[in-house]
């Protein structure tokens, strides 16, 4: 390896050794400048040391950091099948797109677990989950952990939130659990379980990834104090539930109603009056036989996590019933005041979704053709159009598969989630829907993309943002490194108070038909001017266009304010309150009071509940210690080992992974105030005030314990040849003293000498 002082093309200094300080020459990396041609940049440089490439096992050792050396580091990695990399306090995980046998194994987890150093292994994400681990229980006082893995759709996310539930789920098992011959009963088995049952529910094949997670989840792994995982609650967050009764072009349903196709016995088709060769509408693309092993899976873990045979059959009636519900179609009414007829064969399938949903056939089919209305005291009914009536069919669905999704969760909640006086700290992982960018997007979209910039500006925040102001305001001379804010995106589409959150909601709250025009029309006229919001004033088609911080989309306004009412008409409501299957019965009569009909200022929309959830979420996150992991997927095709670097590098400059090495390398990742390092690595410079301290913690002034601090690290530098006037290794700021890994070694070991 090449020392810090060579000065060719690559230098390798220590990680996080090099600091922004006075006197220091800060290279500013402007996100602009990177865009001109980061390709071509500084590829000379990489000729000369292409061999060489693959040794970097953190980013903030490479110099020069552009986003061309960046990219080059990552791709030699790849093309050796090296996967993750650090990048300072980030960890990047690149998709290998294929199965790595020993990479995830038992015994790897115990290497990692079992170290003295583990960070000084190989990167892996195993280092970060035994990093949260270790810091649950920190040394002065225990933390929450979050691990926030964030990248775009088929980046590996949930892959990685896997892999993290399985790490916590082996190192932190009961040694009772371990020896424990009952499967059943053990919670690691029972938390891991969760997984595919969730994924079954609540991911589908989509364009981008065969496993797309259509919800996002933050699971919190509850410890003891002996540090033993022995317990778990799930927050899940907003179900793209419209794929139920839609699915996008080439798209597939959720993954459940496939793996009930495929993994039925006879006695259970049957039984969910879903014969072999049954066609259903809403299962397109069945012949891609993707996932649909997993029915076996799905069983399995309800078993395991108590939901018994009766249950598991009301919920399976329900989803046959739902597939039934999409073969029913309607034709067009001569006369309007007649309700429209059914098509042909569409009286079967919807006797049989009655009967699997346990309703009377005759009810269920006026209720999806007929309105009541109230006038006064009286009911009067109203024939719904052929459109109307397959909007009611549709929302049914929803309805349906929503409220089991979450009744689901509850379910999952209740067997996973210890007892609050058998926990006292979390490890929490966030897995989101990652970003997405279709042909056409629309209200699922702006939900999807809206989340990914929350957690987006929450690293922002807290580590780019942060970072630089603690320094300054410690009186350290940084030079402000810039970075990539999306502060104006939030501000666009959820600010106050014109936001285009706002304006959708006031459409979403009159009492008047949905118009995208219209919609169309505020938007233009309130937020003109606003740089991340444009439109294609030719285009025929009303929509909008956000420069979020990972690309472009554009949105269709057409049925968005629908959407976003998302409207539950009473009538169906008050079917399924009667059903005689007892699950959806327990379901709909507990939620009378939480699907509200509320209607104008007071209504609820989607939109409000999101932001809500998420700003819930982000006050949680902020009370934990965060840990990052950014995942990259290497080629849109999900091709194994093919490493595409006009893709990579979108994704690297969109989260703004090169102002985080900049930041990570030039600062000093460890922060121990004044008193405790003075107490503690007093004796190094013979001070007096570090016994004085331990007789009285309160005793000192600021100006004395800097002046403390600054002669013994006169000592412990002076003794080390190799760091002598290296004073970037660490700064004496106004409360805390700010030093880099070395430096804290350093201490360490002078330390243990006296
Ligand atoms: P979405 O936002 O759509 O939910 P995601 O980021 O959660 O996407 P994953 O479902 O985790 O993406 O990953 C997509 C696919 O990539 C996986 O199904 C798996 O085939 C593959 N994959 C991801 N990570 C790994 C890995 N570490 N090793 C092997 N294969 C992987
Ligand atoms: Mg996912």
């Amino acid at each position: 390896m090449r020392s810090s002082t060579d000065r060719r093309n690559f230098a390798v200094g220590p990680r996080n050794g090099g600091a922004a300080v006075k006197g220091v020459t800060q290279r500013v990396h402007s996100p602009d400048q990177s865009r001109n041609d980061p390709l071509e940049d500084d590829v000379q440089a990489f000729l000369i040391d292409e061999d060489q490439l693959h040794t970097f096992d953190d980013l903030t050792k490479v110099n020069p950091v552009t986003p061309a050396t960046v990219l080059k580091c990552l791709q030699a990695r790849y093309s050796l099948k090296v996967f993750y990399t650090h990048a300072g306090c980030t960890l990047v995980a690149l998709n290998p797109f294929q199965p790595i046998p020993d990479l995830y194994s038992v015994d790897v987890m115990k290497e990692y677990h079992y170290a003295t150093q583990p960070q000084e292994f190989k990167p892996h994400i195993f280092i970060v989950a035994e990093e949260a681990y270790r810091n649950v229980q920190g040394q002065l006082e225990p933390v929450n952990q979050s691990l926030v893995v964030s990248g775009e759709s088929g980046a590996g996310k949930t892959w990685t939130s896997r892999c993290l539930m399985k790490y916590y789920a082996t190192v932190a098992a009961s040694a009772q659990a371990v020896s424990s011959q009952d499967a059943v009963e053990r919670i690691e088995r029972r938390v891991l379980d969760s997984n595919p049952l969730m994924e079954a529910f609540g991911n589908a094949c989509t364009l981008r990834n065969n496993n797309s997670s259509r919800f996002g989840k933050y699971i919190q792994l509850q410890m003891n104090r002996a540090q033993l995982l022995v317990g778990a609650s799930v927050q899940t967050y907003l179900l793209e539930k419209t794929r139920v009764a839609c699915q996008p072009a080439n798209e597939r349903n959720f993954h459940i109603f496939y793996q009930m196709m495929k993994g039925a016995t006879d006695e259970q088709r049957t039984d969910w009056k879903m014969p072999q060769d049954q066609c259903f509408v809403w299962l397109p693309n069945c012949e891609k036989q993707i996932e649909e092993d997993g029915f076996l899976e799905t069983a399995e873990a309800m078993v395991h996590l108590g939901i018994d045979a009766e249950r598991q059959r009301q919920i399976f009636r329900v989803l046959a019933g739902i597939l039934q519900l999409g073969n029913v179609s309607f034709c067009s009414s001569t006369n309007e005041s007649q309700p429209c007829d059914l098509d042909q064969d569409s009286e079967d399938f919807l006797q049989r979704a009655g009967d699997l949903l346990g309703v009377p056939g005759e009810e269920l089919c006026r209720c999806l053709r007929v309105r009541t209305l109230k006038a006064g005291k009286q009911n009067v009914l109203k024939p719904c159009s052929q459109a109307e009536c397959g909007v009611r069919r549709d929302c049914l669905a929803k309805v349906i598969y929503g409220q089991l999704f979450e009744w689901l969760v509850t379910f999952i909640n209740s067997c996973i989630c210890a007892d609050q006086s058998k926990w006292c700290n979390f490890i929490g992982v966030l897995d989101v829907y990652g970003f997405e960018c279709f042909q056409i997007n629309n209200l699922e979209q702006l939900c999807i993309n809206y989340a990914n910039e929350k957690l987006q500006q929450h690293f922002v925040a807290h580590y780019l943002r942060a970072q630089q102001e603690e320094y300054v305001s410690e009186g350290l001379e940084w030079s402000f490194i810039k970075y990539q804010d999306n502060q104006s995106c939030l501000d666009l589409l959820e600010g106050s108070p014109i936001s285009v959150f706002s304006l959708l909601n006031e459409e979403s709250r009159l009492n008047r038909a949905s118009d995208s025009t219209a919609l169309r029309g505020r938007l233009e006229k309130e937020l003109e001017g606003n740089g991340n919001i444009c439109w294609d004033k030719f285009s025929k088609v009303p929509h909008f266009t956000v420069a979020h911080y990972a690309g472009k989309v554009s949105y269709q306004l057409e049925g968005m304010v629908e959407k976003n009412k998302d409207p539950v008409p009473p009538e169906l409501i008050g079917l399924l309150e009667k059903s005689d299957n007892l699950l959806l019965h327990e379901i709909f009569s507990d939620k009378e009071t939480e699907i509200p009909q509320s209607k104008g200022l007071s209504r609820v929309t989607v939109i409000s509940k999101f932001k809500n959830s998420l700003e819930n979420l982000m006050k949680l996150l902020l009370t934990t210690a965060p840990h990052y992991t950014r995942c990259i997927k290497p080629n849109s095709d999900c091709r194994p080992l093919t490493f595409k670097n006009r893709e990579v590098i979108l994704q690297l400059e969109a989260c703004g992974i090169v102002e985080t090495i900049h930041i990570s390398a030039a600062g000093f990742p460890i922060r121990i105030p004044l008193k405790s390092f003075v107490q503690r690595y007093g004796p190094i410079g013979k001070c007096s005030t570090s016994s004085r301290l331990d007789a009285d913690p309160d005793a000192e002034s600021t100006n004395v314990l800097q002046q403390e601090v600054e002669k013994l690290l006169r000592v412990a530098l002076q003794h080390n040849v190799s760091c002598d006037g290296r004073r970037s290794l660490v700064h004496c700021g106004k409360t805390k003293v700010f030093l880099t890994q070395l430096m804290l070694d350093l201490l360490e070991d002078h330390r243990g000498k006296i």
